[in-house]
C-alpha cells in the first residue's frame, strides 16, 4: 500500500524497504504523484544567509553559539537589497532569508527590509529565521512576509530537547510556532534532518505523520552531515543506536523519506535542498527532483559571507557552476522534463480545504 493514508506500520516499513525493484516503485509513485499535482515546473528561491549570529546551542549546528572560531557577521540592508536585486536579475520569484537565532536582528529593523522588498519587487519573501515571538511573526507577516520556514528536526521530544536545547525562559516547541505562524497567514514550511544519531525509523515515521498532519505548505528534508565543532560530534558514540533502529544519514535514506513524503503531503512545496546536493555533488539535486522535490533554492549569499554559514561542512552549491543564472538550470530541466517555474510558486491547492 502507498498512499496518502498509509498507517505508521507502512511508512515504516517503506523506510527500512532496501529492495532496489520495491524501490523503484517508490520513486515511480513519488514522480507521479508529483508531476499530478504540482507539475512539471521547478520554482527557484534565492537563499540569502543574511547573518550567521546565534543565540541558540544546538548540538547539530556549525553556527552553535558555542563555536568560537566562527566570524559572525550581519549584513546590512543595503547588502541585502543587493543580493534581492540579484534575484530578480537571476529570473527567481522567492527570496528567502535566512539566519541563526539573532536578536541583533530587531523586529523593526526586519520589517523595513521586508517592506523595501515588497514595495520594489515581485518576490514572495520567505523568513527562516528561527523562533521569534508571536509580536514578530506577526509584524513581519504585516510587513508583507508571506512564508516562514521552521523545521521541527525531529518529532520525537526526548531527542529533539537533546540537540535542541531551550533557550533560558523561554521553552521551544516549534510546532506550537507553526500553528502561530499558519494562524497569521504565512505559508508554513517544516522538515527534518535524516540520520541524525539517536534518531530511529519509528521516530521518522511519526515525522512523516506530523507532516500530514500539520498539512504543510513547504517541506524541508536533507541528511544530517556532521560538523566537528558541535555537541554531537562528540556524543555521536552514545547516541548512536545499536538495535538495527539508527537511521543513517545516507543519500538513500533521503531519497526514501523524499518520495514518501511527496506520497504523503502531495500538495507541498520541496526542495531538492542543499545538503542532498552535498552528499552527491553529481547527482543529488537531479536525483531529488525525481523522486518527488520541485523546489531548487540556489544559494546568492555573498560569498565572503556564505564561507562563514557552515552549518554543516563542504555545503554544496549549484549556483557555484554558472552563477545561478536561470536559463542554465532551465537548460539542465529540459533534459529532465521539466521546466522553469513562472511567478512566485505559491502552493497550489488541489483539494477543498
Ligand atoms: N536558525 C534557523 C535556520 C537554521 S539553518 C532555524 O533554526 O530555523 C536551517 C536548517 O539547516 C536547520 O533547520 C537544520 O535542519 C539544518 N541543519 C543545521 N545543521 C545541520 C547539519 N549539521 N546537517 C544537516 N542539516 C543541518
Amino acid at each position: 500500500m502507498l498512499d496518502r493514508e498509509m498507517p505508521l506500520s507502512i511508512i515504516e516499513a517503506w523506510l527500512r524497504e532496501d529492495n532496489d525493484k520495491e524501490l523503484e516503485r517508490l520513486w515511480e509513485e513519488a514522480d507521479y504523484v508529483r508531476k499530478e499535482t504540482v507539475g512539471n515546473e521547478v520554482h527557484l528561491r534565492g537563499l540569502i544567509e543574511i547573518s550567521n549570529f546565534c543565540a541558540r546551542k544546538c548540538a547539530y549546528c556549525g553556527i552553535n553559539a558555542n563555536n568560537r572560531s566562527v566570524e559572525r557577521y550581519r549584513m546590512s540592508e543595503q547588502e541585502i537589497f543587493d543580493c534581492v536585486a540579484k534575484a530578480v536579475a537571476l529570473g527567481y520569484g522567492t527570496v528567502v532569508l535566512q539566519a541563526g537565532e539573532d536578536f541583533g536582528i530587531g523586529r523593526e529593523w526586519m520589517a523595513e527590509v521586508i517592506r523595501e522588498i515588497k514595495m520594489t519587487t515581485d518576490l514572495a519573501v520567505t523568513l527562516s529565521l528561527g523562533e521569534r515571538s508571536r509580536m514578530d511573526f506577526r509584524e513581519w507577516r504585516l510587513a508583507g512576509a508571506d512564508r516562514y520556514l521552521l523545521r521541527f528536526e525531529t518529532s520525537d521530544s526526548d531527542l529533539f530537547t537533546l540537540i535542541h536545547p531551550s533557550l533560558p525562559g523561554k521553552p521551544t516547541d516549534r510546532i506550537r510556532d507553526l500553528y502561530v505562524l499558519k494562524d497569521l497567514g504565512y505559508e508554513i514550511g517544516s522538515g527534518v534532518m535524516v540520520g541524525i544519531p539517536g534518531q530511529s525509523w519509528s521516530m521518522l515515521a511519526n515525522d512523516l505523520a506530523l507532516f500530514r498532519e500539520l498539512d504543510l505548505d513547504m517541506i524541508g528534508l536533507g541528511p544530517y552531515i556532521e560538523h566537528p565543532a558541535t555537541l554531537l560530534a562528540k556524543i555521536r558514540p552514545q547516541l548512536l543506536r545499536k538495535d538495527h533502529q539508527q537511521v543513517p544519514g545516507s543519500e538513500l535514506a533521503v531519497y526514501k523519506v523524499l518520495a514518501l513524503t511527496r506520497i504523503m503531503a502531495p500538495e507541498a512545496n520541496i526542495p531538492s535542498t542543499t545538503a542532498l546536493g552535498t552528499l552527491d555533488k553529481k547527482n543529488g539535486r537531479e536525483l531529488g527532483l525525481m523522486r518527488g522535490a520541485n523546489v531548487i533554492m540556489p544559494n546568492i549569499t555573498p560569498s565572503e559571507y556564505r564561507e562563514r554559514y557552515e552549518i554543516y561542512p563542504d555545503k554544496a552549491n549549484w549556483s557555484e557552476t554558472a552563477g545561478g543564472s536561470s536559463e542554465w538550470i532551465e537548460e539542465k530541466l529540459k533534459n529532465m522534463n521539466r521546466s522553469l517555474g513562472k511567478g512566485v510558486g505559491s502552493r497550489v491547492r488541489r483539494q477543498p480545504v
